[in-house]
Parts: C-alpha cells; sequence; structure tokens
C-alpha cells in the first residue's frame, strides 16, 4: 500500500479542501486501482511471528484485524480527518454508534453532561435514559441560550453536548460562544455536524472540541448505507475513543466506508446546491404556511447567528401547518414527486412528520419542550429541480387548504 503522492512527506495537509476531498486518504495497492479498494477481511496474515506480536505491542503500525483496524476503513477516516481539519478521526457502524460512543468514552458513574434540548430522538433517548442507567446524570438546556449552558455547569460536568442546526426544530447553537464557556470550565464539547457538514460548517475551527457525524446522511448523500465518525485531537482519539471502540465493536463494514468514501468526493458539491435548492423551496414555502423553521431565512430568529458560523443554511428544514397529526399526514399522503421519507441528506427529496417517526421514541413531554409539534413537517431538500419540488408542494398545500 503507498500514498499515491508525496514520496517524502505527508502533502495532504497542504492541499485545499477539494483536492483533500477526491484524493485524501487514498492508498494505493501495488495494482495501482485508481478508485480506492474494498478490503473485505476480517484478520490478516503474518510472514512471521514477530509480526504480529510488533502490532499488538503498538510497536509496529500495521492491520491486526478488523474490529481494530482495515484499509477501506482507515482511508475513510484520513479523507474525513483531512476534510474536518482535525488531527485525527474514527468511523463507526452508525451515527448514533458515533454519538454513544463520543460520550460514552469519556464519561464515567458521577459525571454530569449537559445536552442541547432539541436534539434527534435518539441522541436524547441516550443523554435521557441510557447515561443515567450508568449513573452519569444529564441536564437539556434550550441550547440557544448561553447563559442556560453556563447555569447548568455543576462541579462534575464533563460534556456539552449539542446538535446544530438541529434537527428537527432548526435552533442554532452559538459555537463559538458555548464553546468558550466550556473552555472556561475545563468541560469537553461535542458538536453533532450531520445537518451542515464542514463543507457548510466547521466546529474545530468555531472552538468545539470534538465533532461527531451521522456520515449515513450528507457525506454519503444517496442514501444508500449507514456510518458514523468521530474527529477530534489525536490524543481524544486515539486515549479516549480508541480503546471504547476496540473493545466494544461499533465496527463500520469496509464496503460502507467505502460508499461514503466515494459520496465525500462530491460531498460539497451536493451540500451547496442543495442548500441553494433548499433556500428557493423555503422561500415558496413560507408564503403558504403559518411558520418556517429555516436558518437560511431573515425571518429565523437566529438567522444572523446561523450566517455569521455556517457558509449556507443547509439543505433541511422544518415548517408548520395547522391541523396536527392528520393534516400533516394527508400533506404527505398527497405528494407525487418528493418521498415520504424519515432520512435526509439524500439527493432525493424526502419528507416526514417527526412526532409519528424520528421523535416518536421519546415522550410527548420531552418532544413539546423540544418544539417538536404535531403540526410541524420536516423536508430534506435533494438535488431535482426546485421548480419540480415547488410544483409537488404547491399540489399537496392546497389538498390540507393552504
Ligand atoms: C440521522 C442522524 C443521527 C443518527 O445517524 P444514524 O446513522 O441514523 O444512526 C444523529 N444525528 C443527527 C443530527 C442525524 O440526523
Amino acid at each position: 500500500m503507498k500514498r499515491t503522492t508525496g514520496q517524502n512527506r505527508d502533502i495532504t495537509r497542504e492541499w485545499r479542501p477539494a483536492t483533500r476531498a477526491v484524493r485524501g486518504g487514498t492508498w494505493r495497492s501495488d495494482w495501482g486501482e485508481t478508485s480506492e479498494a474494498i478490503y473485505v477481511t476480517s484478520g490478516y496474515s503474518y510472514d512471521d511471528a514477530e509480526t504480529p506480536a510488533a502490532r499488538f505491542a503498538g510497536e509496529q503500525v500495521g492491520m491486526t484485524y478488523s474490529r481494530t483496524q482495515n484499509p477501506s476503513v482507515q482511508m475513510l477516516e484520513e479523507r474525513i480527518a483531512l476534510l474536518e481539519g482535525a488531527e485525527a478521526c474514527r468511523v463507526q457502524a452508525s451515527g448514533m454508534a458515533a454519538m454513544t460512543a463520543a460520550m460514552l468514552c469519556q464519561l464515567s458513574a458521577g459525571d454530569h453532561l449537559v445536552v442541547a434540548r432539541a436534539a434527534f430522538g435518539p441522541t436524547r433517548w441516550v443523554t435521557d435514559n441510557l447515561l443515567p442507567r450508568f449513573g452519569i446524570e444529564a441536564t437539556a438546556v434550550d441550547g440557544r441560550e448561553n447563559e442556560a449552558w453556563a447555569a447548568a455547569i455543576r462541579p462534575n460536568t464533563k460534556v456539552f453536548f449539542f446538535e446544530t442546526p438541529a434537527n428537527p426544530t432548526l435552533d442554532i447553537i452559538d459555537i463559538r460562544g458555548v464553546c468558550a464557556i466550556a473552555k472556561a470550565h475545563s468541560i469537553t464539547t461535542v458538536c453533532d455536524n450531520a445537518f451542515a457538514t464542514s463543507a457548510l460548517q466547521r466546529p474545530l475551527d468555531l472552538g468545539a472540541d470534538v465533532v461527531a457525524y451521522a456520515a449515513t446522511k450528507l457525506m454519503e448523500g444517496q442514501g444508500r448505507v449507514l456510518a458514523g465518525a468521530v474527529c477530534g485531537s489525536a490524543d481524544f482519539i486515539n486515549t479516549k475513543l480508541l480503546p471504547f471502540q476496540r473493545n466494544t465493536g461499533p465496527t463500520l463494514a469496509p464496503f460502507n466506508a467505502w460508499v461514503v468514501l466515494k459520496g465525500l468526493e462530491t460531498m460539497e458539491l451536493r451540500a451547496l446546491k442543495q442548500a441553494e435548492n433548499a433556500l428557493e423551496v423555503a422561500r415558496f414555502i413560507e408564503k403558504r404556511v403559518p411558520r418556517t423553521l429555516f436558518p437560511g431565512l431573515p425571518s429565523h430568529p437566529q438567522h444572523n447567528l446561523a450566517m455569521s458560523q455556517m457558509k449556507m443554511a443547509g439543505s433541511i428544514f422544518s415548517f408548520e401547518i395547522a391541523g396536527g397529526r392528520k393534516a400533516a399526514h394527508a400533506l404527505l399522503n398527497a405528494l407525487e414527486l418528493i418521498d415520504i421519507s424519515n432520512n435526509v441528506g439524500d439527493t432525493k427529496s424526502l419528507m416526514t412528520h417527526p412526532a409519528s417517526t424520528t421523535h416518536s421514541s421519546i415522550t410527548p413531554e420531552v418532544r413539546a419542550g423540544m418544539g417538536v409539534s404535531e403540526d410541524m413537517l420536516r423536508i430534506s431538500v435533494g438535488l431535482e429541480d426546485p421548480a419540480d419540488l415547488i410544483d409537488d408542494l404547491d399540489r399537496a398545500l392546497k389538498t390540507v387548504g393552504l
């Protein structure tokens, strides 16, 4: 295996982002393949007994077992780290495996975590149900209020966890402000950057310590496989995350790693174009419904903050209609082009009713506290012609009297 370029030094860190996206982490076998190879193997063989001994002792770099490392997976980790501007990255089998690992790898019984209340449903299940079972307390705050983060700090607070923009309410967290509060108290910040990706928002540059991803979404980009990623300092990844991951096994399969690796090559193009399409669709929807939650629109209360930390506001947004679950389902059922799907970040536009799908595993009270109402619909805008999406929405809105 060898890198495609840079015989005498690692030149990948000198490359600009677009170059990193298509060439970062490419290691070629002796066959000289242009597309990265998929190494479907669980184990590795050695020329002599001393080699595995040296590798297990950490004295020699090399593969030992695919729960710990695999060449296709390593290529993906290198590429993501390069795109994120992180010292290191490890990938996991899903976004939730990444979120769970990012929390559990650094928390112990007696510790306390603060989480922004608006978050992906399963993330709140982990903070509200799983962590307390192991003696880790979690406090959910209105993440939009910097003072709420500061007020929630206790002597045993170890982690701040937030998602921005948040799913599905599109709350924006002031990354610079919240990370500065954390830093002053030696608290580690973890930012779930799935909705924006490194193409639109760079949390590490804004002060975050750890960036976690559902790579399933825009990174993979075409709705094929699940994957997760955690990026941070080499120290955090190697001393905290890696021992947890190696021994608990949320490993990403080589084929899935390869799919995401190829997705990253077009991520920036897709993220920018889908964000542009989303803005066009949101401008149309805003005129027709009582409430539109899209940080890219000046009507969003945190529009200025969003634009100060994001290149564009992303491709996913929510809106509220009147008439609750019945009307929301009727609108979805009237769609002819946009798919009814609870996934996001696909090239195909997808729509869902969060209260009855992605956020159904949390209690109605927690849901209400987050701002996820029965009137809410979420759309993930893809790469179709936005005029066709608008035609489809126009028709569907009329069926519910809007
Ligand atoms: C989808 C998603 C996750 C979970 O990712 P999976 O790959 O489905 O496990 C976590 N956070 C956010 C913001 C997401 O959108």
